[in-house]
Protein backbone atom coordinates (compact mmCIF):
# COMPACT_ATOMS: atom_id res chain seq x y z
CA UNK A 1 0.00 0.00 0.00
CA UNK A 2 1.90 3.17 -1.06
CA UNK A 3 1.53 5.96 1.45
CA UNK A 4 -0.69 8.83 0.82
CA UNK A 5 0.81 11.58 -1.52
CA UNK A 6 -0.65 14.81 -3.51
CA UNK A 7 2.70 14.72 -5.64
CA UNK A 8 2.64 13.72 -8.99
CA UNK A 9 4.88 10.83 -10.44
CA UNK A 10 7.29 11.14 -13.27
CA UNK A 11 4.97 9.71 -15.31
CA UNK A 12 2.28 11.82 -14.14
CA UNK A 13 4.65 14.76 -14.75
CA UNK A 14 5.52 14.24 -17.99
CA UNK A 15 1.98 13.33 -19.30
CA UNK A 16 1.34 16.77 -17.95
CA UNK A 17 4.27 19.06 -19.15
CA UNK A 18 3.91 16.41 -22.97
CA UNK A 19 -0.02 17.47 -22.94
CA UNK A 20 0.14 20.87 -22.20
CA UNK A 21 3.36 22.28 -24.75
CA UNK A 22 0.49 20.88 -27.46
CA UNK A 23 -2.38 22.80 -25.78
CA UNK A 24 0.28 25.77 -25.52
CA UNK A 25 1.92 25.77 -28.84
CA UNK A 26 -0.62 24.29 -30.95
CA UNK A 27 -4.15 24.52 -29.92
CA UNK A 28 -3.77 27.88 -27.93
CA UNK A 29 -2.36 29.52 -31.07
CA UNK A 30 -5.64 28.14 -33.61
CA UNK A 31 -8.10 28.71 -30.17
CA UNK A 32 -9.66 31.87 -31.56
CA UNK A 33 -9.19 31.03 -35.39
CA UNK A 34 -11.84 27.60 -35.22
CA UNK A 35 -13.70 29.38 -33.05
CA UNK A 36 -14.82 32.07 -35.14
CA UNK A 37 -14.82 29.45 -38.16
CA UNK A 38 -16.78 26.97 -36.45
CA UNK A 39 -15.55 24.17 -37.86
CA UNK A 40 -14.25 20.66 -36.12
CA UNK A 41 -10.22 21.30 -36.22
CA UNK A 42 -9.02 18.68 -38.75
CA UNK A 43 -5.21 19.89 -39.01
CA UNK A 44 -5.13 19.89 -35.43
CA UNK A 45 -6.33 16.27 -34.98
CA UNK A 46 -3.80 15.61 -37.21
CA UNK A 47 -1.11 16.69 -35.58
CA UNK A 48 -2.12 15.37 -32.07
CA UNK A 49 -2.91 11.74 -33.76
CA UNK A 50 0.98 12.54 -35.10
CA UNK A 51 2.42 12.79 -32.09
CA UNK A 52 0.15 10.24 -30.14
CA UNK A 53 -2.60 12.15 -28.69
CA UNK A 54 -5.24 11.04 -30.64
CA UNK A 55 -5.81 6.93 -30.63
CA UNK A 56 -6.67 4.32 -28.12
CA UNK A 57 -3.16 3.61 -27.08
CA UNK A 58 -2.99 6.84 -25.31
CA UNK A 59 -6.25 6.64 -24.04
CA UNK A 60 -5.63 3.14 -22.80
CA UNK A 61 -2.35 4.41 -21.16
CA UNK A 62 -4.31 6.59 -19.47
CA UNK A 63 -6.76 4.15 -18.35
CA UNK A 64 -3.53 1.94 -17.06
CA UNK A 65 -2.60 4.32 -14.11
CA UNK A 66 -3.63 2.86 -11.43
CA UNK A 67 -4.25 6.30 -9.85
CA UNK A 68 -6.65 7.18 -12.15
CA UNK A 69 -5.68 10.30 -12.61
CA UNK A 70 -3.95 10.67 -16.04
CA UNK A 71 -6.64 10.93 -17.82
CA UNK A 72 -8.03 14.14 -16.04
CA UNK A 73 -4.52 15.57 -16.16
CA UNK A 74 -4.34 15.09 -19.75
CA UNK A 75 -8.01 16.93 -19.95
CA UNK A 76 -7.37 19.64 -17.84
CA UNK A 77 -4.43 20.70 -19.90
CA UNK A 78 -5.98 20.52 -23.31
CA UNK A 79 -8.91 22.36 -22.31
CA UNK A 80 -6.74 25.39 -21.12
CA UNK A 81 -5.20 25.41 -24.42
CA UNK A 82 -9.12 25.54 -25.78
CA UNK A 83 -12.37 23.45 -25.03
CA UNK A 84 -13.79 23.54 -28.32
CA UNK A 85 -10.53 22.04 -29.76
CA UNK A 86 -10.34 19.55 -27.07
CA UNK A 87 -14.10 17.93 -27.50
CA UNK A 88 -13.22 17.59 -31.05
CA UNK A 89 -10.33 15.52 -29.97
CA UNK A 90 -11.92 14.09 -26.87
CA UNK A 91 -14.82 14.12 -28.18
CA UNK A 92 -14.42 10.47 -30.05
CA UNK A 93 -13.59 9.11 -26.51
CA UNK A 94 -17.25 9.11 -24.97
CA UNK A 95 -17.85 6.53 -27.85
CA UNK A 96 -15.40 4.76 -27.47
CA UNK A 97 -15.58 4.23 -23.43
CA UNK A 98 -18.71 2.97 -24.27
CA UNK A 99 -17.72 0.55 -26.83
CA UNK A 100 -14.46 -0.71 -24.12
CA UNK A 101 -17.40 -0.31 -21.05
CA UNK A 102 -20.55 -2.27 -23.08
CA UNK A 103 -18.55 -4.04 -25.94
CA UNK A 104 -16.87 -7.63 -25.96
CA UNK A 105 -13.22 -7.93 -26.70
CA UNK A 106 -13.93 -8.65 -30.79
CA UNK A 107 -16.13 -5.47 -30.70
CA UNK A 108 -13.47 -3.23 -29.04
CA UNK A 109 -10.97 -4.95 -31.82
CA UNK A 110 -13.42 -4.21 -34.68
CA UNK A 111 -14.77 -0.50 -34.34
CA UNK A 112 -12.19 1.27 -31.60
CA UNK A 113 -9.53 1.80 -34.92
CA UNK A 114 -12.18 2.97 -37.07
CA UNK A 115 -13.40 5.63 -34.04
CA UNK A 116 -9.66 7.42 -34.63
CA UNK A 117 -9.01 6.54 -38.22
CA UNK A 118 -6.01 7.22 -39.19
CA UNK A 119 -2.98 9.39 -38.42
CA UNK A 120 -2.63 10.60 -42.17
CA UNK A 121 -6.31 10.70 -41.98
CA UNK A 122 -7.55 10.67 -38.78
CA UNK A 123 -11.35 9.96 -38.14
CA UNK A 124 -14.07 11.49 -35.16
CA UNK A 125 -16.55 8.92 -33.15
CA UNK A 126 -20.09 10.01 -31.60
CA UNK A 127 -21.85 9.00 -27.97
CA UNK A 128 -25.56 9.88 -29.09
CA UNK A 129 -27.55 9.34 -25.99
CA UNK A 130 -29.96 12.47 -26.11
CA UNK A 131 -33.16 13.15 -27.71
CA UNK A 132 -35.51 16.02 -28.43
CA UNK A 133 -37.35 14.04 -25.66
CA UNK A 134 -35.05 12.34 -23.49
CA UNK A 135 -32.58 14.95 -22.46
CA UNK A 136 -32.23 14.69 -18.23
CA UNK A 137 -34.73 11.67 -18.74
CA UNK A 138 -32.62 9.06 -20.62
CA UNK A 139 -35.93 7.02 -19.38
CA UNK A 140 -37.80 8.53 -21.75
CA UNK A 141 -35.85 7.57 -25.01
CA UNK A 142 -37.93 6.95 -27.88
CA UNK A 143 -35.56 5.54 -30.18
CA UNK A 144 -36.39 1.91 -30.85
CA UNK A 145 -34.29 -1.07 -31.63
CA UNK A 146 -36.13 -4.30 -33.10
CA UNK A 147 -34.17 -7.62 -34.04
CA UNK A 148 -34.68 -9.10 -37.73
CA UNK A 149 -34.49 -13.02 -36.76
CA UNK A 150 -34.38 -13.67 -40.63
CA UNK A 151 -31.38 -11.17 -41.42
CA UNK A 152 -29.75 -10.78 -37.74
CA UNK A 153 -29.98 -7.24 -38.52
CA UNK A 154 -31.24 -4.32 -35.67
CA UNK A 155 -33.22 -1.99 -37.01
CA UNK A 156 -32.96 1.53 -35.44
CA UNK A 157 -35.49 4.52 -36.05
CA UNK A 158 -35.88 7.66 -34.28
CA UNK A 159 -34.12 11.20 -33.51
CA UNK A 160 -31.24 11.83 -31.16
CA UNK A 161 -30.32 15.36 -29.99
CA UNK A 162 -27.31 17.60 -29.67
CA UNK A 163 -24.33 14.55 -30.39
CA UNK A 164 -20.91 15.52 -30.76
CA UNK A 165 -19.52 14.67 -33.81
CA UNK A 166 -22.85 13.74 -34.71
CA UNK A 167 -23.16 13.20 -39.02
CA UNK A 168 -19.42 13.55 -39.33
CA UNK A 169 -18.64 10.37 -36.82
CA UNK A 170 -16.93 6.85 -38.92
CA UNK A 171 -18.89 5.39 -35.85
CA UNK A 172 -21.59 6.14 -33.88
CA UNK A 173 -22.82 4.50 -31.09
CA UNK A 174 -26.34 4.97 -30.47
CA UNK A 175 -28.11 4.04 -27.16
CA UNK A 176 -31.88 2.66 -28.34
CA UNK A 177 -34.88 1.05 -26.22
CA UNK A 178 -35.75 -2.53 -26.44
CA UNK A 179 -37.90 -2.94 -24.20
CA UNK A 180 -39.71 0.05 -23.27
CA UNK A 181 -41.17 -1.23 -20.31
CA UNK A 182 -38.32 -1.20 -18.39
CA UNK A 183 -37.13 2.08 -18.85
CA UNK A 184 -33.61 2.93 -18.92
CA UNK A 185 -33.03 -0.69 -18.00
CA UNK A 186 -34.50 -1.86 -21.46
CA UNK A 187 -31.88 0.19 -23.48
CA UNK A 188 -29.00 -0.81 -25.22
CA UNK A 189 -26.03 0.92 -27.16
CA UNK A 190 -25.47 -0.05 -31.10
CA UNK A 191 -22.44 0.79 -33.32
CA UNK A 192 -23.56 2.29 -36.50
CA UNK A 193 -20.95 1.38 -38.74
CA UNK A 194 -19.45 4.30 -41.34
CA UNK A 195 -21.87 4.66 -44.23
CA UNK A 196 -25.07 2.91 -43.00
CA UNK A 197 -28.18 3.99 -45.09
CA UNK A 198 -30.68 5.13 -42.89
CA UNK A 199 -28.53 8.30 -40.49
CA UNK A 200 -28.84 11.27 -41.34
CA UNK A 201 -28.11 14.78 -39.82
CA UNK A 202 -29.26 18.26 -41.41
CA UNK A 203 -26.37 19.76 -39.92
CA UNK A 204 -23.71 21.78 -37.24
CA UNK A 205 -25.99 23.37 -34.79
CA UNK A 206 -24.91 27.04 -34.01
CA UNK A 207 -24.05 27.35 -30.34
CA UNK A 208 -22.79 29.63 -27.32
CA UNK A 209 -19.07 28.34 -26.46
CA UNK A 210 -17.42 25.19 -28.28
CA UNK A 211 -17.77 26.03 -31.52
CA UNK A 212 -14.66 24.56 -33.01
CA UNK A 213 -16.59 21.23 -31.80
CA UNK A 214 -19.14 19.60 -33.88
CA UNK A 215 -22.92 19.09 -32.69
CA UNK A 216 -25.58 17.83 -34.33
CA UNK A 217 -29.19 16.04 -34.52
CA UNK A 218 -29.44 12.95 -36.22
CA UNK A 219 -32.54 10.90 -37.64
CA UNK A 220 -32.72 7.31 -37.65
CA UNK A 221 -34.63 5.98 -40.37
CA UNK A 222 -34.66 2.24 -40.07
CA UNK A 223 -31.31 2.19 -39.91
CA UNK A 224 -30.20 -1.52 -40.31
CA UNK A 225 -27.05 -2.55 -38.73
CA UNK A 226 -25.82 -6.56 -38.76
CA UNK A 227 -26.69 -8.45 -35.37
CA UNK A 228 -22.71 -7.78 -34.00
CA UNK A 229 -23.19 -4.47 -33.61
CA UNK A 230 -25.03 -4.44 -30.64
CA UNK A 231 -22.44 -3.93 -27.66
CA UNK A 232 -21.93 -6.75 -25.36
CA UNK A 233 -24.00 -9.31 -27.69
CA UNK A 234 -27.72 -10.46 -28.06
CA UNK A 235 -27.32 -13.19 -24.46
CA UNK A 236 -25.94 -11.03 -22.60
CA UNK A 237 -28.79 -8.33 -23.38
CA UNK A 238 -31.37 -11.05 -23.23
CA UNK A 239 -30.13 -12.24 -19.55
CA UNK A 240 -29.96 -8.26 -18.47
CA UNK A 241 -33.44 -7.40 -19.81
CA UNK A 242 -34.23 -11.04 -17.91
CA UNK A 243 -32.81 -9.88 -15.18
CA UNK A 244 -34.50 -6.01 -14.89
CA UNK A 245 -38.14 -7.89 -15.57
CA UNK A 246 -37.48 -10.28 -12.44
CA UNK A 247 -37.12 -6.51 -10.34
CA UNK A 248 -33.32 -6.90 -10.04
CA UNK A 249 -31.29 -3.71 -9.81
CA UNK A 250 -28.34 -4.46 -10.88
CA UNK A 251 -28.73 -3.18 -14.38
CA UNK A 252 -29.65 0.27 -12.91
CA UNK A 253 -26.66 0.48 -10.99
CA UNK A 254 -24.28 -0.36 -13.50
CA UNK A 255 -25.70 2.55 -15.85
CA UNK A 256 -25.38 4.99 -13.14
CA UNK A 257 -21.80 3.78 -12.48
CA UNK A 258 -20.87 4.83 -16.01
CA UNK A 259 -22.09 8.54 -15.28
CA UNK A 260 -20.08 8.25 -12.23
CA UNK A 261 -16.91 6.68 -13.83
CA UNK A 262 -16.91 9.38 -16.80
CA UNK A 263 -17.68 12.71 -14.81
CA UNK A 264 -14.64 13.57 -13.03
CA UNK A 265 -12.94 13.67 -16.79
CA UNK A 266 -15.40 15.95 -17.84
CA UNK A 267 -14.97 18.34 -14.81
CA UNK A 268 -11.07 18.43 -15.27
CA UNK A 269 -12.05 19.93 -18.71
CA UNK A 270 -14.04 22.47 -16.38
CA UNK A 271 -11.08 23.34 -14.46
CA UNK A 272 -8.76 23.55 -17.42
CA UNK A 273 -10.94 26.45 -18.57
CA UNK A 274 -11.59 27.97 -15.61
CA UNK A 275 -7.68 27.82 -14.89
CA UNK A 276 -6.71 29.64 -18.03
CA UNK A 277 -9.04 32.41 -17.18
CA UNK A 278 -7.30 33.01 -13.61
CA UNK A 279 -3.93 32.40 -15.06
CA UNK A 280 -5.24 35.33 -17.64
CA UNK A 281 -6.72 37.49 -15.15
CA UNK A 282 -4.00 37.33 -12.57
CA UNK A 283 -1.39 38.76 -15.25
CA UNK A 284 -3.69 41.36 -16.66
CA UNK A 285 -4.48 42.41 -12.97
CA UNK A 286 -0.73 43.08 -12.05
CA UNK A 287 -0.07 44.84 -15.39
CA UNK A 288 -3.01 46.82 -15.87
CA UNK A 289 -2.83 50.60 -13.88
CA UNK A 290 -6.10 52.79 -13.07
CA UNK A 291 -5.82 55.43 -9.89
CA UNK A 292 -2.05 55.11 -10.23
CA UNK A 293 -1.13 51.75 -9.05
CA UNK A 294 -1.99 48.21 -10.39
CA UNK A 295 -5.51 46.88 -9.90
CA UNK A 296 -4.19 43.30 -7.85
CA UNK A 297 -3.45 46.18 -4.76
CA UNK A 298 -7.08 46.75 -4.48
CA UNK A 299 -8.26 44.04 -2.32
CA UNK A 300 -11.55 43.60 -4.55
CA UNK A 301 -9.62 42.42 -6.89
CA UNK A 302 -7.00 40.48 -5.06
CA UNK A 303 -9.37 38.80 -3.02
CA UNK A 304 -11.79 37.81 -6.18
CA UNK A 305 -8.17 36.05 -7.45
CA UNK A 306 -7.90 34.26 -4.39
CA UNK A 307 -11.31 32.91 -4.67
CA UNK A 308 -10.74 31.51 -7.83
CA UNK A 309 -7.63 29.76 -7.14
CA UNK A 310 -8.77 28.19 -3.73
CA UNK A 311 -12.35 26.97 -6.00
CA UNK A 312 -9.82 26.09 -8.80
CA UNK A 313 -8.11 23.62 -6.68
CA UNK A 314 -10.84 22.42 -4.51
CA UNK A 315 -12.66 21.32 -8.02
CA UNK A 316 -9.41 19.28 -8.89
CA UNK A 317 -9.15 17.74 -5.77
CA UNK A 318 -13.13 16.19 -5.96
CA UNK A 319 -11.89 15.18 -9.78
CA UNK A 320 -8.68 13.61 -8.62
CA UNK A 321 -10.70 12.27 -5.53
CA UNK A 322 -13.18 10.44 -7.69
CA UNK A 323 -11.16 9.54 -10.19
CA UNK A 324 -9.22 7.31 -8.25
CA UNK A 325 -12.50 6.26 -6.27
CA UNK A 326 -13.29 5.05 -9.99
CA UNK A 327 -10.08 3.15 -10.82
CA UNK A 328 -9.92 1.67 -7.26
CA UNK A 329 -13.48 -0.19 -7.76
CA UNK A 330 -14.81 2.14 -4.98
CA UNK A 331 -18.59 2.90 -4.29
CA UNK A 332 -19.75 6.18 -5.11
CA UNK A 333 -22.02 5.86 -2.41
CA UNK A 334 -22.10 9.75 -1.55
CA UNK A 335 -22.09 10.28 -5.49
CA UNK A 336 -18.48 11.79 -5.95
CA UNK A 337 -18.50 11.43 -9.66
CA UNK A 338 -21.48 13.90 -10.02
CA UNK A 339 -19.89 16.03 -7.06
CA UNK A 340 -16.65 16.58 -9.09
CA UNK A 341 -18.35 17.61 -11.76
CA UNK A 342 -20.78 19.68 -10.38
CA UNK A 343 -18.31 21.65 -8.44
CA UNK A 344 -15.97 22.19 -11.80
CA UNK A 345 -18.75 22.88 -13.76
CA UNK A 346 -19.67 25.51 -11.68
CA UNK A 347 -16.42 26.96 -10.77
CA UNK A 348 -15.67 27.35 -14.31
CA UNK A 349 -19.03 29.37 -14.69
CA UNK A 350 -17.99 31.52 -11.76
CA UNK A 351 -14.19 32.03 -12.35
CA UNK A 352 -14.94 32.88 -16.33
CA UNK A 353 -16.82 35.42 -15.12
CA UNK A 354 -14.90 37.08 -12.66
CA UNK A 355 -12.04 37.15 -15.26
CA UNK A 356 -14.33 39.28 -17.41
CA UNK A 357 -15.15 41.17 -14.90
CA UNK A 358 -11.17 41.70 -13.70
CA UNK A 359 -10.61 42.73 -17.73
CA UNK A 360 -13.20 45.29 -17.43
CA UNK A 361 -13.99 46.55 -21.02
CA UNK A 362 -10.88 44.44 -22.37
CA UNK A 363 -13.15 41.51 -20.78
CA UNK A 364 -16.00 41.91 -22.74
CA UNK A 365 -13.83 42.39 -26.34
CA UNK A 366 -13.00 39.20 -28.95
CA UNK A 367 -9.40 40.62 -28.20
CA UNK A 368 -8.97 38.63 -25.48
CA UNK A 369 -9.78 34.83 -24.99
CA UNK A 370 -11.63 35.87 -21.35
CA UNK A 371 -14.76 36.08 -23.35
CA UNK A 372 -14.81 33.14 -25.41
CA UNK A 373 -13.81 31.02 -21.77
CA UNK A 374 -16.73 32.72 -20.49
CA UNK A 375 -19.09 30.79 -23.48
CA UNK A 376 -17.15 27.95 -23.41
CA UNK A 377 -17.44 27.42 -19.89
CA UNK A 378 -21.41 27.38 -19.74
CA UNK A 379 -21.45 23.96 -20.90
CA UNK A 380 -19.99 22.31 -17.96
CA UNK A 381 -23.51 23.15 -15.77
CA UNK A 382 -25.30 21.33 -18.51
CA UNK A 383 -24.18 18.21 -20.44
CA UNK A 384 -22.69 14.86 -19.02
CA UNK A 385 -26.17 15.86 -16.90
CA UNK A 386 -26.81 19.64 -15.54
CA UNK A 387 -26.18 20.36 -12.27
CA UNK A 388 -29.75 20.16 -11.54
CA UNK A 389 -29.49 16.28 -12.13
CA UNK A 390 -25.62 16.14 -10.52
CA UNK A 391 -27.83 17.24 -7.02
CA UNK A 392 -30.51 14.75 -7.73
CA UNK A 393 -28.13 12.12 -7.84
CA UNK A 394 -25.71 13.34 -4.51
CA UNK A 395 -29.15 13.69 -2.78
CA UNK A 396 -30.69 10.64 -3.56
CA UNK A 397 -27.10 8.71 -2.49
CA UNK A 398 -26.84 10.35 0.67
CA UNK A 399 -29.98 10.25 1.94
CA UNK A 400 -31.07 6.94 0.34
CA UNK A 401 -34.32 9.29 -0.69
CA UNK A 402 -36.40 9.27 -4.05
CA UNK A 403 -36.25 12.77 -4.00
CA UNK A 404 -37.52 14.52 -6.94
C1 LIG B 1 -22.57 21.23 -26.85
C2 LIG B 1 -23.34 20.02 -26.44
C3 LIG B 1 -22.79 18.76 -26.67
C4 LIG B 1 -23.52 17.62 -26.31
N1 LIG B 1 -22.99 16.39 -26.60
C5 LIG B 1 -23.76 15.28 -26.41
C6 LIG B 1 -23.31 14.00 -26.85
O1 LIG B 1 -22.22 13.84 -27.40
N2 LIG B 1 -24.14 12.94 -26.68
C7 LIG B 1 -25.36 13.06 -26.08
O2 LIG B 1 -26.05 12.06 -25.95
N3 LIG B 1 -25.80 14.26 -25.62
C8 LIG B 1 -25.04 15.37 -25.78
N4 LIG B 1 -25.49 16.60 -25.35
C9 LIG B 1 -26.79 16.70 -24.69
C10 LIG B 1 -26.72 17.01 -23.20
O3 LIG B 1 -26.19 15.92 -22.49
C11 LIG B 1 -28.11 17.45 -22.75
O4 LIG B 1 -28.37 18.72 -23.31
C12 LIG B 1 -28.26 17.49 -21.25
O5 LIG B 1 -28.22 16.19 -20.71
C13 LIG B 1 -29.57 18.17 -20.79
O6 LIG B 1 -30.68 17.68 -21.47
P1 LIG B 1 -31.71 18.72 -22.13
O7 LIG B 1 -30.90 19.64 -22.97
O8 LIG B 1 -32.78 17.96 -22.81
O9 LIG B 1 -32.29 19.55 -20.93
P2 LIG B 1 -33.61 19.19 -20.06
O10 LIG B 1 -33.49 17.80 -19.56
O11 LIG B 1 -34.81 19.57 -20.83
O12 LIG B 1 -33.44 20.18 -18.84
C14 LIG B 1 -33.87 21.54 -18.86
C15 LIG B 1 -33.69 22.11 -17.46
O13 LIG B 1 -34.55 21.41 -16.53
C16 LIG B 1 -33.78 20.89 -15.47
N5 LIG B 1 -34.36 19.61 -15.00
C17 LIG B 1 -34.75 18.55 -15.75
N6 LIG B 1 -35.19 17.57 -14.96
C18 LIG B 1 -35.07 17.99 -13.68
C19 LIG B 1 -35.34 17.43 -12.40
N7 LIG B 1 -35.83 16.19 -12.27
N8 LIG B 1 -35.09 18.18 -11.30
C20 LIG B 1 -34.61 19.43 -11.41
N9 LIG B 1 -34.32 20.01 -12.59
C21 LIG B 1 -34.55 19.31 -13.70
C22 LIG B 1 -32.38 20.71 -16.05
O14 LIG B 1 -31.41 20.66 -15.02
C23 LIG B 1 -32.27 21.94 -16.92
O15 LIG B 1 -31.92 23.05 -16.14
C24 LIG B 1 -24.78 17.75 -25.69
C25 LIG B 1 -25.31 19.03 -25.46
C26 LIG B 1 -24.63 20.14 -25.86
C27 LIG B 1 -25.26 21.49 -25.64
Amino acid sequence: MPEFSLDLNEEQRDLRDWVHGFARDVVRPAAAEWDAREETPWPLLQEAAKIGLYGFEFLANCWADPTGISLPIANEELFWGDAGIGLSLFGTSLAVAAIYGSGTPEQLVEWVPLCFGTVDEPAVAAFCSTEPEAGSDVGSMRTKARYDEATDEWILSGQKAYATNGGIAAVHVVTATVDSSLGSRGQAAFVVPPGTPGLTSPGKLKKLGLRASHTADLFLDDVRVPGRCLLGGREALLERLDRARNGQKAAGQAAMRTFELSRPTVGAQAIGVARAAYEYALEYARGRVQFGRPIIENQAIAFALADMKMEIDAARLLVWRAAWMGRNNRVFDAGEGSMSKLKAGEVAVSVTEKAVQILGGAGFLREHPVERWYRDAKIYTIFEGTSEIQRLVISRAISGVQIR
